[in-house]
Formats: C-alpha cells, sequence, structure tokens
C-alpha cells in the first residue's frame, strides 16, 4: 500500500514550514523536497564531486559540504549553468523524493514542494494545499527571515507562479495573513481539521489502490 500524497506548497516566504510543522505535531509524516535537495549534494555524494568537477574547488567549503552561496552566485550570473545545474540535480532529487514517498507506511503524506506548481508535479498528489499569503506580507516576512537583497527576493517571487495561479490548483488552502502570535490557535483548528478529512480521504484512496 502507498500513502495518499498531499502536495504542500505556496510562494518563498508563505508559511509552508511553519504549516508543516503543524501538521507534523499530529504525527503526520513529511517529505521536504528541500531537505531531499540538500541531501542529495551531502558531502561526499557523487553529485558534490560532480559539481566540484564542473565549476572547480571554490564549490566546497573548508569543511568539504557544498558551498551554496558560491553555487549560487555561478548560475546566477550564467543560464547556461543554471540548466546545467537543473539537468544534473533534478532527475535525483525527483528519484529521491519519490524513493521516498513510496516508502512511507502511514494513512497519508505531507509533500513539501516549494515548485510543486511550476515543475508540474500536481498529477502526482491526490491532494493540493495551498498556503496563501499577500505578496507584501511574504515579502517583507522573506526578506526578515533570510537576511537577503530585496532584489533578490523580488526576483524569487516573480519566477514563482503568482498566488491566482497557484489558488486555481488548490483543493484546500491556509490562508496565513495573520501575525502568528494572534492566529497560532485558529492554524492549528485549521490544520486539525484538514488533518481528519485527509485520514477520511486516505480510505477511500486506499481501497481504489487495492483494486
Ligand atoms: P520558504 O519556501 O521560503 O522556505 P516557507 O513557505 O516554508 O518558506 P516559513 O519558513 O514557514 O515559510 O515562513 C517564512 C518566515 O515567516 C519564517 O521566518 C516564519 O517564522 C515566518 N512566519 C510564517 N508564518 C508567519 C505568521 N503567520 N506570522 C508571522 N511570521 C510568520
Amino acid at each position: 500500500m502507498t500513502a495518499m500524497i498531499v502536495g504542500l506548497t505556496g510562494g518563498i516566504g508563505s508559511g509552508k514550514s511553519t504549516i508543516a510543522n503543524l501538521f507534523g505535531n499530529l504525527s503526520v509524516p513529511i517529505i521536504d523536497a528541500d531537505i531531499v535537495a540538500r541531501e542529495v549534494v551531502a558531502k561526499g555524494s557523487p553529485l558534490l564531486t560532480k559539481i566540484v568537477a564542473h565549476f572547480g574547488k571554490a564549490m566546497l567549503t573548508p569543511e568539504g559540504e557544498l558551498n551554496r552561496p558560491a553555487l549560487r552566485q555561478r548560475v546566477f550570473q550564467s543560464e547556461e549553468e543554471k540548466t546545467w545545474l537543473n539537468a544534473l540535480l533534478h532527475p535525483t532529487i525527483r528519484e529521491a523524493m519519490f524513493h521516498q514517498l513510496r516508502a512511507i507506511q502511514a494513512p497519508y503524506v505531507l509533500w513539501v514542494v516549494p515548485l510543486l506548481i511550476e515543475n508540474q508535479l500536481t498529477p502526482f498528489c491526490q491532494r493540493v494545499l495551498v498556503v496563501d499569503v499577500e505578496p507584501e506580507i511574504q515579502f517583507t516576512r522573506a526578506l526578515a527571515r533570510d537576511n537577503s537583497q530585496s532584489e533578490t527576493i523580488k526576483n524569487i517571487m516573480n519566477s514563482q507562479v503568482d498566488s491566482d495561479t497557484r489558488l486555481r490548483y488548490a483543493d484546500d488552502v491556509i490562508e496565513n495573513n495573520k501575525p502568528l502570535n494572534e492566529n497560532l490557535d485558529a492554524l492549528t483548528q485549521q490544520v486539525t481539521a484538514l488533518h481528519q478529512q485527509y485520514l477520511t480521504l486516505s480510505q477511500y484512496y486506499s481501497k481504489k489502490e487495492e483494486k
């Protein structure tokens, strides 16, 4: 039996990790695309070796880990290098994610993917949950968290689908505009209600799978 897949998505800084943690509190298994993307280039991995062979030793920290800012800088400067890197990483990340998804033994799994829609991954989900937030709030939160240039955050936001497009794919929506200190209880309640709904839906899903 494979677990029902609930895809959780939303733009940069929308609150995906915050919401995923609330599902985690209910013992829902979580597979996070960002974590998988880090695992595949871990110290000593074949992919990290290929990155260093292509871009040079400057891609490594003194500890032998991937020097992310250095790599980001290289691909930021060149569309061609970015395409090369994506072609190298994406198939392995995809395979690793599907491998992990298939291994889950639970009624459902929360699959956290920032670019679920952009990378056309919604067909793999039985349910799509979108965290929606107003662009100004999203920008402010992402800026505060990442310590990045405002230009960088704006570029990332522009490279992602807009809220209206994302919402067209949504089966369920969590609106995350209010500050957490005012809204944590309401969000927790909403997550608990969705959890119940997903548990019920997963029964139909597992019956369909058996056929
Ligand atoms: P990314 O995809 O960019 O990693 P994300 O969608 O996972 O982001 P979070 O990391 O959950 O988003 O949230 C972004 C930042 O905003 C974090 O610093 C988080 O603590 C904060 N944040 C999230 N939701 C709220 C909220 N309702 N009120 C205040 N701060 C919030």
